[in-house]
């Protein structure tokens, strides 16, 4: 199972992480990504890497287990 979470010491609300994995992070008001906490779907492990790599705070994570 892979999920999602942000470490929110880290997490600047650049935005980028909505924008790259649209169905998983959507932004609060203040630019902050929610994320529901629920299993990645299996079609979107690869992207959700993708974003996790991509921040620039390195503030999202991407756990399996
Ligand atoms: S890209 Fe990183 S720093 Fe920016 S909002 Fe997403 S988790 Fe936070």
């Amino acid at each position: 199972m892979t999920t999602i979470d942000v470490d929110w010491t880290r997490c600047d609300a650049h935005g980028l992480c909505s924008r790259l994995l649209p169905e998983k992070v959507s932004l609060d008001e203040w630019g902050f990504p929610v994320v529901d906490g629920r299993e990645v779907e299996p079609g979107l492990v690869k992207a959700a890497r993708q974003a996790a790599l991509a921040c620039p705070a390195l503030a999202l994570r991407v756990q399996s287990s």
